[in-house]
Formats: C-alpha cells, structure tokens, sequence
C-alpha cells in the first residue's frame, strides 16, 4: 500500500475558511450539471401544458422530420447524436416552432432538453442572409452563455453563415461597431449596455428572446431588472421563452411579468425515495471512531464506489488524508475548487478512476453516479438551528424509484447526534439499523 501524502500540497493545508460550510452556488451548480452530463435525463411524469387559447389544437411530435426544419440544422440535429425529441421537446418544439409564433414558459429539471429546444428554435427562426443580430438570449454567467453558444454552434454546424457574438464582459467591441452575427448571447448587463449605453444592437430586430435559467438569474442581484428592461424593448412581434430549472414562486411571479401570454409546459422531476435504500447508523465518540468504523465497513463488505459526505471542508480534508494515507484510492470535492476542477474530479470518479469520493455538503448535489453502491454519512446534515436537514439527507442517499438501482447508506453518529437521527427515521418514516462495525455480518 503506498502512504505517500503531498507533502506541502497547498490544498491539504487547513485554513479557516475550511471551518465553513460550503454555500450553494446556483450558478456553478448548473455549469458543473452541464459539464458532467451524459445524456438526457428521465422523467416518468407526463408533460402538463397550460396553452394560452386551450381550444387551439395541441400538437406533440415523435421525430424531428414532422418539424419540417431547413435541411442543414436537421443534420446538425442528427450529427449530435439525437434520434428523437426528449419529452419536453415532443411538447416544447411544435408551440415554439408554430406560425406565428407563441410564447412559451417552461420548467423541467436540468438536463431534460430545453437548451437544445431553444437552440433549434433560434436556428430555425434566424435568416443567415441578414447580417445583423435576430436573435437574443440572456444567461446568468459568462460561463453558462459559452457553453448554450457551443450547443448553437454544434446545432449549426451546418447552418455555414449564422454566427453566434457572446455580449459578455470582457468581449471588449470597439464602439460604432456593426454587429453582423445574427445570434447574440450575454448575461443581462452587458446585454443591457449594449443595447442601450453603446447602441450597439438594435433590440428591434429581434424576433427570438430567450430567457434562460430564470432561477438562477432572479438569484441575482439585479438580473430581474435588467431583463425586464431589455424585454420592454423588444417589438411585441418578437417570440419570448423562458426556461428555468425550478418553479418557485418567485420565478413563477418573475417568469408572468416578462413573459406576455405564454403557453406553459411543466415536466415534473423524478421523485428521490428512501425505499430502495437500506439505511444503517453506527455509534461512534469521535471522529476517529467513526473513521475506525467506516474502515471496518470498508473491509467488511464489497463496495463498488461509495461517496462520503462531510459537513465542513475541513472534515473533508481530514479524512480525505487518513485515507490516504491508509492506501485508498480517494478524491475530495469541495467548494474551493473552480467548477472545472470539479467537473474532472466527477469525471474520473464515474470512469472508476477513484472507488471513494469525499465531499462537503452542497457539492455533490445533484451529481449522480449511477454505480455508487454506498453512500457515507460521516457527519449528519444539520442546519443552522441544529436540526436534521432532511432535504438533504434525501439528495444525498435517496434514488429515483424508478430508474435507481438498491443502495446502502450508513451514518456515523455520535452519540449526542443520536436523537437527530431518529428525527430523520420518523420524518421519513424508514428504518434506519444500528450496526455494530466489528461486526459487518449484520448488513444484510
Ligand atoms: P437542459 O437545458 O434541460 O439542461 P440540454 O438541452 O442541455 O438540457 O440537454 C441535456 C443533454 O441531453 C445534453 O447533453 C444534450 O446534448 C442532450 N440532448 C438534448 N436533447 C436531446 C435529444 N432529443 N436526444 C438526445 N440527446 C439530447
């Protein structure tokens, strides 16, 4: 077994900071889902549509064929490997395609289709002979607008003369400048100055708006305005959508304001359940008797991959170097790590590079790796009252009924914590086991 530690690695060094709990970074999280995403994710649900004139005919497709694209971005559609429209897309794609053209709303967890949606419909609409911006579409980072601009350069790869131009700080464009690239991507401020500080488009000739990632954007200070006034100024002829991977209250109020007389297409998420999960909880005093006890699991049973969970950066680092040093195979994900460095941490994970992955709190959320067997609970979700973080608890041990396969889940817990985790037993409403770790013959 090698023991070898990086000696004088600066990311093993405990800092203070690492005495925090990593905050939920909505935008990052949906970069990271993008960068790690292999393929479109299912729902069981159907599609609900709520149509702005309920007695006009509903139509849904089954190919892109019955779409009667232009020719050379229905090849762009089939080069990037797609065969048929995703769920929200057989809905989606007939309303956003439709003459004339209609608003659309639409709400489905990340990874269901609605970029590559909005993409075809904005390739659809754009006339490559004009030589002026058509189409816009704001984006909560910079980062977000280059990765929806790579799917509109992917999708038009054979459309030779649409081009894409990013409004996004630090694409410095000398003023007096002609815009020629017919589609425009940016986050909302630099949008906004473009459109109005240094006229450098002409907002009355866009005939597609697209609002992406309404969440994300309402979570940030100033985005809200800054769209609506973009919108004010668009000519009432112009096509508006938005998409959002989650439908709040706030979005919802957000999305009704800029968007006039929309359709809407909801696709519910898959619901997580604890019931294919058998969940066990060991007692321990310290945290070197829960490292114990998770070593005498990890020797006790066949694991395929298991993901550990800390509450703070600084556990995470703790027993991401025990294990190290003990000889396994480990890798640590958390907060201070760029987005990109994340998503090569996941990646290398799910190809089985490394059998553990320890993590703080919010950076695995909503990272799914099929074939972990085990998840760890080294510390319990809690709160900033001290209480069970159900939510959580869920994310991080629960699968979808359907599509998931069974798993194990163990929770290291001292004895003080106990108390909590019947909380989370009853909430639930499952059963948690002790487990005696000198004894792995009780896993059944
Ligand atoms: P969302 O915007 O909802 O997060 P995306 O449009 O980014 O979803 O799609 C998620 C993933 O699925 C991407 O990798 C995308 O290339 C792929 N994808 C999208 N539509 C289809 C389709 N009809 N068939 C196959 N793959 C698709």
């Amino acid at each position: 077994k090698s023991t070898a530690i990086p000696k004088g690695d600066e990311s093993m060094n405990i800092t203070e900071e690492d005495e925090e709990e990593d905050v939920v970074d909505l935008a990052a999280n949906s970069l990271l889902n993008k960068l790690i995403r292999q393929s479109l994710v299912e729902s069981s649900h159907h599609v609900e549509v709520l149509q702005k004139d309920p007695s006009s005919p509903l139509y849904s497709v089954k190919t892109f064929e019955e779409l009667r694209l232009k020719e050379e971005l229905l090849k762009g559609i089939y080069a990037m490997g797609f065969n048929r429209p995703s769920k929200i897309q057989e809905m989606a794609l007939p309303m956003m395609l439709a003459h004339p053209p209609q608003n659309l709303i639409a709400q489905s967890q990340s990874g269901t289709g609605k970029t590559a949606a909005f993409v075809l419909a904005m390739l659809s609409r754009v006339n490559a002979q004009e030589l002026f911006p058509q189409c816009l579409c704001l984006a909560p980072t910079y980062e977000l607008a280059l990765q929806t601009g790579r799917v509109v350069e992917r999708m038009g790869k054979f459309c030779v003369d649409v081009q894409v131009m990013y409004a996004i700080r630090g694409n410095r464009i000398p003023s007096g400048t002609e815009i020629s690239k017919q589609i425009v991507i940016g986050t909302p401020g630099t949008v906004l100055d473009w459109c109005f500080k240094r006229k450098l488009i002409d907002l009355t000739n866009i005939r597609v708006f697209v609002l992406d990632e309404a969440d994300v954007m309402i979570d940030t200070q100033g985005f809200s305005d800054q769209s609506i006034r973009i919108q004010r100024a668009l000519p009432s002829r112009c096509q508006m959508l938005l998409f959002s991977a989650t439908f709040g209250d706030s979005v919802w109020q957000f999305a009704e304001r800029i968007i006039p007389d929309p359709n809407v297409i909801k696709l519910r998420k898959e619901e997580l359940t604890l019931n294919n999960i058998r969940q066990y909880y060991v007692l321990c005093e310290d945290r070197k008797s829960k490292y114990q006890a998770l070593c005498n699991i990890y020797g006790g049973i066949t694991i395929g991959q298991a993901i550990i969970f800390c509450q703070t950066r600084r556990n995470a680092k703790w027993l991401t170097v025990e294990m190290m040093q003990d000889g396994h195979q480990v890798s640590l994900l958390s907060g201070e790590l760029t987005v990109d460095q994340r998503a090569s941490i996941i990646q290398r994970f799910r190809d089985g590079k490394e059998k553990v992955l320890i993590t703080t709190n919010v950076c695995a959320r909503g990272i799914d790796v099929k074939q972990v067997t085990i998840v760890v609970n080294f510390d319990l979700p809690i709160n900033q009252a001290e209480q069970p973080d159900y939510e959580t608890y869920l994310h991080r041990i629960g699968r979808t009924g359907r599509f998931g396969k069974k798993g194990l889940a163990f929770n290291m817990i001292e004895v003080d914590k106990l108390p909590l985790l019947m909380k989370i037993q009853d909430h639930f409403n499952s059963s948690i086991k002790q487990l005696d770790p000198e004894d792995m013959d009780e896993i059944e």
